[in-house]
């Protein structure tokens, strides 16, 4: 039988077969020998008369923290307001994604406490950066149909700063979740007595979301600075139209990048983070750089 680990404690697997049942499993003694660690997120391979996984199928994906493999999707998630939202920790966030080869999408949330027009402002970016940006308040349990829609048939992680309402998403959606939500120091006074697991949670409509707040502090990922503009999917009908092959698209001359800039065809913000991110990376010395 073949199915999917949505929790592990202790050394028991919970794995979601196909048929939609969950059992409790162990990993076979060959795991052990062989030191492989079967992640929440793993589609495996059941012997029913053991109760073990005995397989683990490819991954697609692979994260240390949290322990997880074969997201398909996550979700940026933040508020313009309160906390204010950090363009440039967005932007390394969607590198983030890109560079693990997995679709991102945004979520503008806490919409009840900005006004309109600076959230379409914001909204706009993203959407023309190529990025689907649904608009959210779970205060106000608005834009759950349009998550919803984005998390069906997927399976997602949500990746933002603590406080910007991640849980609240979540039980926005589905009400039998009844995630804790608050802010950061009750969360923290609470981490004290309760330990946190890495859970895929089903969805009745179809996919699964990842229960964990893990994916909060992200990281500039480590990739050369002359590979940064693959990442940065709006400049790729601009950039045949630079004078010069291998344009840095900082200051050369005929660059196509930078026009598309100043026509506003690319977002100021999305450049200035590629500008950003160029010099930090060019900074990093080739024995510097950590084995992939
Ligand atoms: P997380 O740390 O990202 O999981 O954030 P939480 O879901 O715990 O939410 C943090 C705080 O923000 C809580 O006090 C929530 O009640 C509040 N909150 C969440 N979503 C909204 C929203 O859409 N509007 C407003 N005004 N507050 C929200
Ligand atoms: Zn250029």
């Amino acid at each position: 039988m073949e199915g999917i680990i949505i929790k592990g404690i202790g050394g028991f697997y919970y794995v979601r077969c196909d048929d939609g049942n969950t059992l409790e499993t162990r990993g076979c003694g060959r795991f052990r020998k062989e030191k492989i660690t079967p992640l929440v997120g793993d589609r495996v391979l059941l012997d029913e008369s053991l109760g073990s996984v005995v397989e683990i199928l490819p991954r697609t994906c692979e994260f240390i923290r949290p322990p997880v493999s074969n997201i398909t999707q996550m979700i940026v998630v933040f508020s313009t307001v309160s906390p204010k939202v950090d363009l440039r920790l967005v932007d390394t966030m969607l590198l983030y994604i890109e560079e693990k080869g997995i679709k991102g999408a945004v979520c503008i949330n806490k919409s009840d406490l900005d006004d309109h027009e600076n959230i379409e402002k914001i909204k706009n970016i993203y959407e023309s950066a190529g990025y689907e940006t649904i608009v959210t308040s779970a205060e106000k349990g608005e834009g759950g149909e349009a998550l919803s829609k984005l998390l069906k048939d997927n399976i997602s992680a949500f990746a933002g700063n603590s406080g910007v309402g991640k849980s609240s998403l979540l039980n926005l959606i589905d009400g039998s979740f009844s995630l804790e939500t608050g802010n950061v120091s009750e969360k923290i006074q609470r981490g004290k007595h309760t330990t946190r697991h890495v859970e895929l949670l089903p969805l009745s409509f179809g996919g699964y979301v990842l229960d964990t707040p893990g994916f909060g502090k992200i990281d500039l990922p480590i990739i050369e600075a002359k590979y940064l503009e693959d990442y940065f999917k709006e400049f790729e009908p601009y950039k045949e139209g630079c004078k010069f092959t291998g344009c840095s698209h900082l200051k050369e001359k005929g660059c196509a990048v930078r026009e598309a800039v100043e026509n506003k065809e690319i977002s100021l913000s999305r450049y200035e983070s590629y500008v950003e991110f160029f010099e930090k990376l060019k900074a990093i010395k080739p024995w510097e750089r950590k084995e992939k």
